[in-house]
């Protein structure tokens, strides 16, 4: 049994992350998560009495903290997942960003330093620190071309300006440092347990209802789309066989256009559950002025990681959005608890307010 120290295990990825592995077996997780408004402890319901699943409600960075876990735990790993991530989010109000995304991944670093340090030397050689990424660092594409590992870094967005200063900080300590770490930059993930502020949970919500689907500007922005359990799966990957101090970049070869995105949704939901008008669901669509500095594509080389460590992802986008909607249909008792604030740390008027202003 090995013992992973996740951050973040209640947000989207992390929660599907903390599943998948625990269903795989051979782990244990200690489960660190400040359960902000993104964090929901009704993802991790099915582990209530699994033994290998320990949550701690907790920020990554409150040093005490993260030190008394380390050591009480010690973990062969870190993975940290924990993060602010919605890009809407972050022109509001980017010092959170900064300080949960540089400040508390700074103080992970330094703890992790720390209790490496302070190990034998067999168990030195095993640890990881596995730092989760987005393919957003590099900034935006043209109509041709895609990111790889030597892409310059390009952030636009107070996010992804947080982000590449953690993902710096990260291979910072191991240049500096040699502390053994790992970083991954992915695409932009869908799937079950999202929070229903970002695009594909937002959009399956509003067409549910039959109310307008507010789309940023022209809709023809691309965004290369991966299922989050493939995602989860190319983290194992890379934990487990990805070369010390390297960066793997993990995309879906699926990109699309927003529109297609919202329009693949509208349809699957006519199949599925038509308007009691006979509406069809794409005349819901209403175009909405544009997300300042919106980046206009990306596109993910992920031949990296497939080369090396054989990652291949199992959802093209069509059967992955049909799964995904069909999560949603299935889960709304979910959908509800994170709506009504019942599961989360926030109140309910903040998110409301927020998935109105920032369709
Ligand atoms: P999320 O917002 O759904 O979840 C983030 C989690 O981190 C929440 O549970 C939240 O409570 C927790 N958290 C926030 N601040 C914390 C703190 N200071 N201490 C401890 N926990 C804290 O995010 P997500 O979509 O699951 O993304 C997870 C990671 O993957 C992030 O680092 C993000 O940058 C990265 N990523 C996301 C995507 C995507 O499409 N969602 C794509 C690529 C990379």
């Amino acid at each position: 049994m090995k013992t992973l120290l996740v951050t973040g295990g209640a947000g989207f990825i992390g929660g599907n992350f903390v599943l998948d592995v625990l269903a795989l077996g051979g782990y244990h997780i200690i489960n660190l998560d400040a359960l902000t408004y993104a964090g929901n402890l009704h993802t991790l319901a099915s582990l209530r009495d699994d033994g290998r699943h320990r949550f701690v409600h907790g920020d990554i960075g409150d040093r005490a903290c993260v030190r008394a876990l380390l050591d009480e735990h010690a973990p062969t790993a870190i993975i940290n997942f924990a993060a602010e991530s919605h890009v809407d989010r972050s022109i509001d109000g980017p010092a959170a960003f900064v300080q949960t995304n540089v400040v508390g991944t700074l103080n992970l670093l330094e703890c992790a330093l720390a209790y490496w340090r302070a190990l034998p030397l067999d168990r030195q050689d095993a640890f990881r620190f596995l730092h989760v990424s987005t393919d957003e660092v590099y900034g935006s594409l043209g109509p041709v071309g895609r990111f790889t590992e030597e892409s310059p870094y390009q952030p636009n967005s107070p996010y992804s300006a947080s982000k590449a200063a953690s993902d710096h900080l990260v291979r910072a300590f191991h240049h500096t440092y040699g502390m053994p770490v790992l970083t991954t930059n992915c695409s932009n993930n869908y799937g079950p347990f999202q929070f229903p502020e970002k695009l594909i949970p937002l959009m399956i919500q509003k067409a549910l209802a039959g109310e307008p689907l507010p789309v940023y500007g022209d809709g023809r922005n691309i965004r290369d789309w991966l299922y989050v359990k493939d995602h989860c799966a190319a983290i194992l990957r890379v934990l487990e066989i990805g070369r010390v101090g390297e960066v793997y970049n993990v995309g879906g070869d699926a990109e699309r256009e927003n529109i297609h995105v919202v329009k693949t949704i509208c349809a699957l939901l006519d199949e599925r559950r038509p308007l009691a008008d006979g509406r069809r669901r794409e005349t819901l669509i209403t175009h909405v002025r544009d997300r300042p500095g919106h980046d206009r594509r990306y596109a993910i080389d992920a031949s990296k990681l497939k080369r090396e460590l054989g990652w291949r992802q199992t959802e093209s986008f069509e059967s992955g959005i049909a799964r995904t909607l069909d999560w949603y249909l299935d889960n709304q008792a979910w959908v509800q608890r994170v709506l009504d604030g019942s599961y989360r740390m926030e109140r309910l008027g903040d998110v409301q307010a927020g998935a109105q202003d920032h369709p």
